[in-house]
């Protein structure tokens, strides 16, 4: 079967996680899903659930970003998502990395290849032994936007390069960022003054137009802000030479928010032989990389509209009432964070239906071969009612317990922020590295990546 061959060619992948190689996501998904749904020798784990990640895909994304954004030297954030594996090959394709903490900077030195001047410390409020900490590491970009800072880093970094981070708008965006970090313009001057003083090196200007920014014109708006305060520190006697735009690049919208960002750095930098361009992509590199399996635990029939008042239907779909309720093994305490953290809002696909294989449904349709869909809510596995992940979606009526519904694009701020709340463990993660050209590129860049740094694979092996 698809699932024994991969596992075979595990064995090369020594101490990295199983990847399964030159099989589609869709494969290891439902090949391992049906497996789990059947085989009595897996009973024990038969309802755990799990992420498939495509590393394929993290590949085709870094492909795309170098196509559209080929000046804008991407540092991945990897609060985002700091699964081993996407860290590895992301190293092994030569980005740099945005870390919020002691702890994201060890995982990324600990890879091998990445030296200490491809990793940005872009936390502007950094306690002061992780400042101590990034100095020893031989971090020294780092990102600030207040005077305590500067008195933090003169005594515990001194040859820090400095990157004063701007406040820009973020009002379009999931998650705004500005309300708790950015230097308002009018700070700028006093910020960089107190920095000559205490004798810093700053080298250039931060934003964050917020994550998830669905709006591409905030970059351009950003990138004038920027220009400003550029001007601003040639006035305080320094010469900046880098420009950090940041995470909040979207898949929906990526080709345009490339465009308009080209355009205004065009206009405002136009001149940049001496300009070091980087950002801190999160969500972009990972979110459609992976796809979560979840098995129906339970099922009821939903209460009345009186009882149901914890549901709080998205807009527009307020007059509908669930008529079944699910509850799935995995929740908002554990990969469904996103819900609460990220303001996502879900809906899944069928695996198995009536415990046999299903055809993908989108959960738009009314009916799907000949099957009728009824309004539903899908629960998490606590004891709590805020643990739910979709309180009214459509899905197909003859569901059953031991079924499986997927989850698409929950690969970014799920897995990093999961709990073990009431004793659930967090979700297994499994890996494929695509079919194909993509697959090949997938595994020559970590046996690279193990070549040099003395892990994993053999150097000799050879595609
Ligand atoms: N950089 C910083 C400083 C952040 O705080 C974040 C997210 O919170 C990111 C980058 C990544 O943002 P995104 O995942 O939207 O690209």
């Amino acid at each position: 079967s698809v699932v024994d061959e991969a596992e075979d060619d595990d064995a090369i992948f020594a101490d990295l996680p199983p990847v399964f190689q030159g099989y589609p996501a869709e494969h290891v998904r439902n090949g391992i899903a049906r497996a789990w749904a059947s085989s009595d020798a897996h009973q024990a784990d038969a309802e755990q659930a799990f992420m498939v990640a495509d590393l394929s895909e993290v590949l085709r994304q870094f492909e795309r970003w170098q196509q559209c954004l080929p000046g804008i030297e991407p540092f991945y954030a990897i609060k985002c998502n700091p699964e081993p594996l996407v860290i590895r090959l992301l190293a092994a394709l030569g980005t740099g990395f945005d870390c919020a903490s002691h702890g994201e900077i060890q995982q990324v030195l600990e890879v091998g290849n990445v030296d200490p001047t491809r990793i940005i410390f872009a936390n502007p409020c950094k306690a002061i032994s992780f400042i101590r900490h990034s100095a020893r590491a031989g971090v020294h970009k780092m990102t600030f936007d207040n005077m305590d800072e500067l008195h933090k880093i003169a005594r515990g970094h001194p040859g820090a390069e400095l990157v004063i981070r701007i406040l820009t708008d973020d009002s379009k965006s999931l998650c705004r960022l500005g309300l708790k970090f950015g230097a308002p313009l009018v700070t700028v001057p006093p910020l960089l003054a107190k920095a000559k003083e205490l004798g810093l090196n700053v080298i250039g200007v931060s934003f964050h137009v917020g994550s998830g920014c669905y709006d591409s014109n905030a970059f351009a708006d950003a990138v004038m802000r920027a220009r400003m305060a550029f001007d601003m520190g040639k006035e305080a006697g320094y010469d900046f030479n880098f420009l950090d735009v940041g995470g909040g690049f979207e898949h929906a919208n990526f080709e345009c928010t490339a465009a308009v960002l080209s355009v205004a750095l065009d206009k405002y930098f136009p001149n940049r032989e001496n300009l070091k361009i980087i950002a801190e992509p999160g969500r972009f590199f990972v979110s459609t990389a992976f796809t979560l399996a979840t098995n129906i635990i339970a099922r009821r029939a939903a209460p009345g509209e009186d009882r149901g008042a914890t549901v709080t239907p998205p807009e527009g779909e307020k007059e509908q009432q669930p008529k079944v309720m699910y509850y799935i093994n995995d929740g908002v305490y554990g990969s469904f964070n996103c819900i609460m953290f990220d303001h996502q809002v879900l809906h899944p696909y069928v695996l198995t239906n009536g415990r046999s294989f299903a055809p993908v449904v989108p959960h738009k349709d009314k009916t799907v071969a000949g099957v009728v869909l009824e309004s539903s809510s899908v629960w998490g596995p606590t004891c709590d009612s805020i643990d739910c992940v979709s309180p009214i979606t459509q899905l197909p009526s003859n569901l059953q317990v031991d079924d499986w519904l997927g989850w698409e694009n929950m690969g970014a701020y799920t897995i990093c922020a999961a709990s073990q709340f009431n004793g659930f463990q967090t979700v297994q993660v499994i890996y494929t590295s695509g079919v194909g050209e993509d697959s090949v590129k997938v595994r020559k860049a970590l046996r690279r990546l193990a070549a040099a740094t003395g892990t994993g694979v053999p150097a000799e092996d050879d595609f």
